[in-house]
């Protein structure tokens, strides 16, 4: 019997019904609701039948405007059904968000229609501040920043400083962000809108957010408006030839067999120099069977690029930070390589992707329309950045 009951579960999947008085919702308080969760493979009509109600009403639900978001259910959406005192259904609720909610009507025993609740998002615009202890992770913790914000804190600056390895104790961060909340409940961080972070050399590395008149994002930019991601040459050698593009397979002419190429080559005189095709930080600089002498450059918490078979290295370091453009190394055939060139990599979030064919993030500079609005949000900000103690949360009056 037990195993009979694993296998039909198995079968059908699971599916849970719960009980609940639901404040939140502003739900009916004359119907009592219960929350019924989609299992796995769930639909509409095996919701209705779960529920005892009747499953042909699921056609009629999809004719209904709005019909759709209740046909188009998903493994672990809610749904709640609402009863009268008499225990007729009256309504199916569709939370398809926190601040979404589609409501199903039900009268004379029939789906009559959908309407939605929109529910406000409130923005509340928090600043906090610390002093680095350990880590930034720790200290944002302590500064009451959630952890996506912390994550988006250090990718913001994630092209200039090393957060792993530069940072030290007594570092200092700022932050101006914004808390959601719905009816009053917090439902979690919104977008950072300008944030500072001091390191130990003295430098004060600024980002604000730019914003257009609908309140679509538009850029993070330091305080002179220059874009917090920076940009790539497409080549990494002047005046060379291209011998080989990126390509999934192909045959190799050293292996003699059949293999991917996840780069460009470049022909081109021996010592012929390399250029670093962003900012970023070497992170790799030695020697590999296939590669050669190789460097391995990353350039914010994205992008790595990868220049092999060279003849000799620069004089930039492991560790050490370079700039778009600088000499990384010079042209050479060391490793599996059958004539001098280099072997170039482009890679997205450890993927290889073809470095002449990639779109290069967006590095532009603040847009001339924007302009004005740009440097009045920085003297705003900036003014406020700087009335931050480098101590934890703090709310705000009457900020603007
Ligand atoms: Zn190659």
């Amino acid at each position: 019997m037990k195993t009979l009951f694993l296998i039909l579960s198995l079968l059908l999947g699971s599916y849970s019904v719960a009980t609940f008085a639901d404040t939140t919702e502003h739900t009916q308080a004359s119907l009592h609701y219960q929350a019924y969760t989609v299992p796995k493979n769930g639909s509409l009509s095996r919701a209705l039948s779960d529920m005892n109600a009747p499953i042909l009403w699921s056609y009629k639900i999809a004719k209904l405007k709005d019909g759709k978001k209740f046909i188009n259910l998903k493994a672990g959406d809610t749904l709640k059904f609402g009863y009268d005192t008499q225990g007729h259904l009256k309504e199916i609720r569709y939370p398809k968000s926190r601040s979404l909610i589609y409501v199903l009507e039900i009268a004379d025993n029939q789906p009559q229609s959908i309407s939605k609740i929109q529910k406000e998002i409130e923005r509340h615009t928090i600043t906090t501040g610390g002093t680095i202890k350990d880590s930034l992770y720790l200290s944002g913790k302590k500064a009451g920043l959630s952890d996506r914000s912390i994550m988006k804190l250090a990718d913001l600056f994630s092209w200039e400083i090393d957060f792993i390895r530069q940072l030290r104790p007594g570092d200092t961060f700022k932050v101006i962000y914004q808390q959601k909340y719905i009816d009053g409940q917090y439902i979690g961080d919104g977008d950072i809108l300008a944030a500072e972070i001091t390191t130990h050399d003295g430098k004060h590395h600024k980002a604000f957010l730019l914003t257009d008149k609908q309140g679509k994002k538009v850029g993070y930019y330091d305080e002179k408006g220059h874009n917090l991601r920076k940009a790539f040459l497409r080549n990494p050698v002047d005046y060379v030839r291209i011998t080989s593009r990126f390509q999934p397979r192909r045959y190799h002419p050293v292996l003699h067999k059949w293999k991917a190429h996840h780069g460009v080559d470049y022909a081109g005189p021996i010592g012929t120099p390399i250029h670093v095709t962003g900012n970023g930080k070497i992170t790799r600089r030695g020697w590999s069977r296939s590669y050669g002498r190789v460097i391995y450059v990353q350039h914010g918490r994205k992008y790595m690029t990868v220049y092999a078979h060279m003849s000799r290295f620069g004089k930039y370091k492991k560790g050490q930070w370079v700039k778009q453009g600088d000499i990384i190394g010079y042209i050479g055939m060391t490793g599996w390589a059958t004539g001098p060139h280099l072997h170039y990599e482009f890679r997205i979030n450890g993927h290889h992707v073809d470095p002449l064919k990639v779109k290069f993030p967006d590095a532009s500079p603040v847009p001339k329309k924007y302009r004005e609005q740009f440097k009045k949000i920085v003297r705003i900000m900036d003014s406020q950045l700087q009335r931050i103690p480098a101590k934890p949360a703090a709310w705000v009056e009457g900020f603007e």
